[in-house]
């Protein structure tokens, strides 16, 4: 992916939120049958559903994505124990860790993505995330202090890749995959099931889509955009999806209220804080949803104008803004894909 400075970015306004398959699937001039698994993993519940040849082979190639799913969980979540990166953390400034070629090649590109992104994208972030412990036991508003010294130990070059091997420098330094692994287990799943002979379905993983090949008339997958308005599951738009990821990161999906102020889980590295500006999400297309998993993250702390001439500037990513006014911003090659369902939210153009 190359970046282009493209300063002719056009403003369109479309919305949108989490995504969610729209799609009654009616097999047509077809004998194949739906099979369909959900499954909590990730941290959410997932949902596979596919057509295969006859529900034993649709379930075997089911089972099989699920099963890579939980081994990329094992490997790269910062709190199951003896997970490359549990042992990498564990050993910050003390050793280096010997991690899965897999653990390595998500690191590299989590790295070359913080220099693409202008460093708002950061997996070093660890120590910030464990600070705010949003959607954990211990979520609290930390003080001034505590956030300044978490700052202090989110310097990516801190991080060390030799060969299979990674090492924190800094003792103090935690890293964390959360913002990245999910959208590659989604790629593998996807991935996995083509292996199994699967050429129609998706992949949902809590935002994180993958609509593999198209419907078996040949029509695309269509994919909802989530209302981001706390507590609604409503879908406010749709885009149609042959082969394509989708991925949505909103405020409204984990988060904590106190005093009345909304805390999330998406942080800003530069305020050490959960991002405050316009948007309530950002859906981001794209080929592969690791891509997407990472960018939608990063153009929702970059905000509304930067985001959206960023994605311009990148070849084959488009990406829809929500912001809190109820607007929709699609870039370029967004906007004419995306139909508005519910006339409250305005797509600019
Ligand atoms: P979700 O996991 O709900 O889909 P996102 O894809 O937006 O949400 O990713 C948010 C997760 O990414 C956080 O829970 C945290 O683990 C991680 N994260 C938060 N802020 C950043 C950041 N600035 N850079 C890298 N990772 C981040
Ligand atoms: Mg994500």
């Amino acid at each position: 992916m190359t970046y282009k400075d493209k300063k002719t970015c056009k403003l369109l306004t479309v919305i949108i939120s989490l995504v969610i398959i729209l799609t009654a699937c009616t097999p047509k001039s077809t004998e194949q049958m739906i099979v369909e698994q959900d499954d909590f993993v990730l941290g959410t519940v997932g949902k596979i559903r596919i057509y295969a040849d006859d529900e034993k082979a649709g379930n075997s190639a089911i089972e099989k994505a699920y099963a890579r799913i939980v081994a990329i969980e094992n490997t790269m979540s910062t709190s199951i124990e003896g997970s490359d990166v549990y042992n990498i953390n564990k050993n910050a400034g003390n050793a280096a860790v010997e991690v899965k070629e897999e653990t390595m090649s998500v690191i590299k590109k989590a790295i070359d993505y913080k220099e693409l992104t202008n460093d708002v994208f950061n997996i070093a972030i660890g120590r910030l995330i464990e600070l705010w412990g949003i959607g954990k036991d211990w979520q609290k508003v930390p003080n001034e202090e505590e956030i300044q010294d978490a700052k202090n130990h989110i310097d990516i070059t801190q991080v060390e890749l030799s060969g299979n091997n990674v090492m924190l420098k800094d003792p103090d330094m935690l890293i964390d995959l959360g913002g990245i692994a999910k959208g590659y287990a989604v790629d593998e799943a996807a991935r996995v099931l083509r292996e199994n002979g699967i050429t129609s379905g998706f992949v949902n993983m809590g935002g994180d889509v993958y609509a593999l090949g198209s419907k078996p008339d040949g029509t695309p997958w269509n994919v909802g955009i989530q209302d981001p308005e706390i507590g609604s599951g409503d879908v406010i738009a749709k885009v149609g999806l042959i082969d394509e990821s989708i991925v949505t990161s909103g405020d409204y999906e984990r988060y904590f209220i106190e005093d009345g102020v909304h805390y999330h889980h998406i942080i800003d590295p530069e305020t050490g804080s959960p991002t405050r500006n316009e948007l309530v999400s950002v859906t981001i297309l794209s080929q592969k949803s690791v891509d997407g998993d990472v960018l939608s993250t990063a153009v929702f702390v970059m905000g509304l104008e930067e985001g959206l001439s960023f994605i311009e500037g990148l070849e084959d990513i488009e990406a829809v803004l929500i912001t809190k006014d109820k607007k929709m911003y699609a870039t370029s090659g967004a906007i004419d894909r995306v139909e508005v369902l519910n006339p409250e939210f305005q797509l600019q153009k």
